[in-house]
């Protein structure tokens, strides 16, 4: 679904496209029989599928637009944990639920080691045993938008495991500061530079810096 976004040099400037041109579409000068300075880069795509990432942490835009927003680990986005085959829980207003699709295009933060096998082993059992206790019960407690939502539930799952493994437990905080906003953040911009390029062809900014010593001061387009 996702075209892959590439990006070259030229004219000390960063240009994002889905093809190559046959031309700089700042300069105008001809690429045919010449080579660009640098071979174009592709920029990885953060998304992946939620059912293919096997027991991870997975967030999934509710809508794209909400991406650019702040996220403050409430309850703008929706999150879950996958299981090794890929059923992801998350937790709602009717209970915990186990989705076979609908997580096809989300952001995956892989929780085990490939190495863990006794903890891949255990998996799903831990988050069956977890997903069952009364906390998630509706009936026991009732979902709440700020303090008892799909964040807190998964949250809470990791630091079960974490325990179990003798790791201490993350704060809402801490996990979204160091494991969630930078990939929000990164998915952001990577929508951002999806948009552009779809309504102009290219996206295009100042290179950063480069120690070549060329100064000449030329204007934004
Ligand atoms: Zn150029």
């Amino acid at each position: 679904m996702d075209k892959s976004v590439l990006r070259f040099s030229h004219c000390n400037k960063d240009i994002f496209c889905f093809f190559v041109p046959e031309e700089c579409p700042e300069c105008g000068i001809s690429f045919s029989g010449r080579r660009l300075e640098e071979a174009p880069v592709s920029i990885p795509n953060p998304f992946s599928n939620g059912h293919k990432s096997p027991c991870s942490f997975l967030v999934a835009p509710t809508d794209e637009n909400k991406l650019s927003r702040d996220f403050d680990g409430g309850s703008d986005l929706h999150t879950g944990i996958s299981t090794s085959k890929g059923v992801v829980f998350n937790y709602t207003k009717t209970g915990v639920c186990r989705d076979h699709q609908g997580w096809e295009r989300c952001l995956s933060i892989p929780l085990v080691q490939p190495d863990m096998y006794n903890l891949i082993d255990q998996w799903d059992q831990y988050l069956d045993k977890f997903s069952t206790a009364q906390m998630w019960d509706t009936v026991w407690k009732s979902f709440n938008e700020e303090t008892h939502n799909c964040y807190n539930y998964t949250l809470m799952f990791i630091n079960c495991v974490s325990a179990t493994q003798g790791k201490r437990a993350l704060s809402k905080d801490e996990f979204t500061k160091s494991f969630v906003l930078p990939r929000i953040k990164r998915a952001s911009k990577y929508s951002t530079l999806c948009r552009e390029i779809s309504q102009n062809h290219f996206y295009i900014v100042d290179s950063p810096l480069k120690e070549s010593g060329e100064t000449d001061g030329d204007g934004k387009t």
